[in-house]
């Protein structure tokens, strides 16, 4: 950050990296060679100039392309002003990788096989492909091929973004990755968009989250600019679009997506969506945008086995420098066996207790921090319906109360409660939860789920009832 607390520099280098790709070499040269990123303040970006004449022609040429690639790239309203200064020396800025090791295919690009007279005859400077920067201002830099761990639930899914990502537009196209939370969607999808941003610095890739799409897409018809909304999406080698199921109910959203679609489909550019569930599954999306989903290649991510969860703790481990003994880890996947989510922030438990109290993390500490999760064997016995009963009980309602259609509070929350316990408990799908509970919509659990992990937070209460509770039905479970 810079002293005004705004740092927009990582913008800056890539309006950089697409323009010199965009205009002449001379052009850029003369234009841009002598520019350089000065400060930020929240909507405005200071760029060095050193001349009156300097400023004018460049604010003539460039203003309105550079504000237009600002917003595209940051989602802002972002404006350039410009201050006559010496230039430093080497305006260059070159941003490392977060990571040691992230995602990098052979940096071909970086020193280029042929030369031509021209290139000789330049003066003996940085390749200017340096200045571009090594993180794609959208993209995670951790989530990359490296740091994925591949195992039988994942396996399919891995290869064929992969696949992708060394031959984006030809291999499998469109690429659909469904899964349920937590499971690795995001984490494939940044990395095919890391690792193409690596291998093919020309290409323009452009992750984005469906809720944004809309908003992108909602804002855009209200300040009338839906050419540069058009322009934005179809002009993309690599289009990224995370959580489609978003996209329900939203007809408008869906009628733009599927135009979009069809024109970078037609000219051979790559689409990879993802969602939390199978895109038959959806409802309320019109029949053509579900074909064209499903017109590619559909794979899909189970939670993890007890081997490949190991695996991902050991990698984690690895990468954040962390000791824990092998049998916390053990012990962190014989409870944790929802999600990778989940499993991580096991992880994080323990880690903060071994920071905070610095004390060696034993099987004893590493059971006692992770209570809630645990599932002991006894807990295999326990069903949907022990569950239901133990908690209508304990709140003095009937079963058929938890799965009536009434939505009063006094019916919500042992609901929203149950639910919560179930999916933390057992191994069954919100969809089995769901049909268990009245038969309601997977989403509904999910919905229950997260309301009671937001009150956990700022309600002390809850956490010794859901105890409790977690007692009862295990001492439930094991008479059964
Ligand atoms: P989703 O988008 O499906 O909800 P994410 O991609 O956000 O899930 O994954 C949740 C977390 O789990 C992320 O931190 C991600 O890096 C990690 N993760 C998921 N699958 C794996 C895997 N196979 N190997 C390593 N980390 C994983
Ligand atoms: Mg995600």
């Amino acid at each position: 950050m810079s002293d005004s607390g705004w740092d927009y520099g990582i913008f800056w280098d890539e309006i950089i990296n697409q323009l010199q790709h965009e205009i002449s070499e001379q052009e850029f040269r003369m234009w841009f060679d002598r520019l350089s990123y000065l400060r930020a303040s929240e909507s405005i970006i200071i760029l060095a100039v050193p001349s009156n004449f300097y400023r004018d022609q460049v604010k003539a040429r460039y203003q309105s392309v550079i504000q237009a690639k600002l917003h595209e790239i940051s989602g802002r309203d972002i404006k350039i002003d410009f201050e006559i200064a010496k230039m430093p020396d080497k305006p260059t800025k070159i941003i490392p990788p977060a990571q040691p090791s992230f995602s990098s295919p052979p940096p071909e690009h970086v020193s280029p096989t042929t030369t031509s007279v021209h290139d000789q005859i330049r003066e003996p400077e940085q390749p200017r492909r340096e200045i571009r920067q090594a993180i794609h201002p959208l993209l995670n830099p951790f989530y990359c091929f490296e740091n994925f761990v591949i195992g039988d639930n994942n396996s399919f899914a891995a290869n064929a973004a992969v696949a992708i990502a060394k031959n984006p537009g030809r291999a499998y196209n469109p690429c659909l990755i469904y899964g349920g939370v937590g499971l690795g969607k995001t984490h494939l999808l940044q990395s095919v968009g890391n690792y193409v941003y690596q291998a093919s610095p020309e290409k323009k890739i452009l992750y984005i989250s469906m809720e944004n799409f809309t908003n992108d897409f909602v804002q855009s018809i209200k300040e009338g600019k839906m050419a540069a909304f058009k322009a934005r999406y179809r002009s993309v080698d690599v289009l990224l679009i995370d959580d489609i199921h978003f996209i329900q109910n939203k007809n408008e959203t869906q009628e733009e997506l599927f135009f979009t679609f069809e024109a970078l489909f037609q000219n051979s550019k790559q689409m990879i969506f993802s969602c939390d569930r199978p895109i038959a599954d959806i409802k309320d999306i019109s029949d053509r945008l579900r074909s064209r989903f499903q017109r590619g290649i559909t794979v899909d991510l189970q939670p993890p086995s007890f081997e490949t969860r190991l695996a991902i703790l050991k990698k984690k481990c690895d990468l954040n420098k962390l000791y824990i003994p092998d049998e916390s880890l053990t012990i962190l996947c014989e409870a944790i066996t929802t999600n990778v989510r989940d499993l991580e922030s096991g992880l994080t438990k323990l880690q903060a207790y071994a920071e905070l109290v610095s004390k060696e993390i034993t099987p004893q500490i590493t059971r006692q921090l992770l209570k809630d999760f645990l599932v002991v064997s006894s807990q295999k016995n326990i069903t949907l319906d022990t569950i239901l009963r133990t908690v209508a009980l304990y709140f003095n309602m009937s079963a058929s109360d938890m799965k009536s259609k009434r939505r009063t509070r006094a019916v919500a929350f042992p609901r929203q409660i149950a639910m919560y316990i179930a999916r933390e408990i057992t191994e069954y799908s919100t969809t089995e939860i769901g049909l268990e509970f009245g038969g309601r919509d997977h989403t509904t659990v999910m919905h229950a789920c997260g309301r009671i992990n937001d009150r956990k937070k700022t309600d002390p209460t809850l956490e010794p009832l859901i105890q409790d509770l977690l007692k009862k039905i295990k001492s439930e479970g094991t008479k059964s």
